[in-house]
């Protein structure tokens, strides 16, 4: 728990020099611990140093930790691979769908809200490298994508959220954050009914600082708030 404490000051505080570098408010940047393996009362006490969002990978995983989560004081996200067949699991415990890539799972999300008299944000996960294996909605489909969806009425479109190619090349990596950005602040210009672009969700430990200079509106960071990832 200490080495939380100490991760969790040097986190906020490369954010804030990340923020202050591309002249924006720190308050301004979300910080969303991605709590994958992360068992709930190592969360709980996360909660209690003050982190208000957090992120889960698998629908299993957040089922098993959800009774245990203090969850009054923070707010829960999902930011995994979602299986249309597993929305309905989730539906009213997560705020946001961070992973929204096919109009079949934006339907289903939707559906299973409206069931439960609810809204669900998403935000359109942005496949920005183009890679054959990674979810996401390519970046030319993109309006189309979000034009299809954005009336369903049991969602809300609130930004965007991308996982750029591993890639250990600065310049390369901040051109993907940036491309990321300029989609964000065009579509966000368009002012189109029933789009919000609210959040941009990008950077992880390895790279956040890099995205909030390239306009991040929250960061997703996992192994640095809670120390290397112990898979079972
Ligand atoms: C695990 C994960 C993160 C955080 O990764 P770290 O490198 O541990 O910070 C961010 N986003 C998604 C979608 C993840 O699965």
């Amino acid at each position: 728990m200490a080495a939380f404490d100490e991760n969790y000051a040097r986190v906020k505080e490369e954010i804030a020099q990340a923020a202050r570098r591309a002249g924006r408010a720190p308050e301004e940047i979300t910080l969303l611990a991605a709590t994958k393996t992360v068992p709930a009362e190592t969360i709980n006490y996360a909660i209690g140093r003050g982190l208000t969002c957090l992120g889960e990978n698998r629908v299993q995983e957040l089922l098993d930790k959800y009774e245990a989560l203090d969850k009054e004081n923070c707010d829960l996200q999902f930011i995994g691979r979602l299986q249309t067949n597993k929305v309905k699991y989730l539906i009213g415990k997560v705020s946001c769908v961070q992973s929204v890539d096919s109009v079949r799972l934006a339907v289903e999300i939707s559906r299973q809200s409206e069931r439960a008299g609810l809204v669900t944000g998403v935000l359109v996960q942005v496949n920005i490298g183009k890679e054959a294996q990674k979810g996401g909605v390519l970046p030319e489909a993109l309006l189309e994508f979000i034009d299809q969806i954005r009336e369903f009425p049991g969602i809300r479109v609130d930004g965007l959220m991308t996982v750029p190619p591993i890639c250990d090349k600065k310049s390369v990596l901040s051109a993907y954050f940036l491309a990321m950005h300029k989609y964000y602040v065009d579509i966000a210009a368009k002012k189109i009914d029933n789009v919000n672009m609210r959040s941009l969700s990008m950077g992880m430990s390895s790279d956040f600082p890099l995205a909030i200079e390239c306009g991040a509106t929250m960061v997703r960071v996992g192994s640095s708030l809670f120390g290397a990832r112990q898979y079972a």
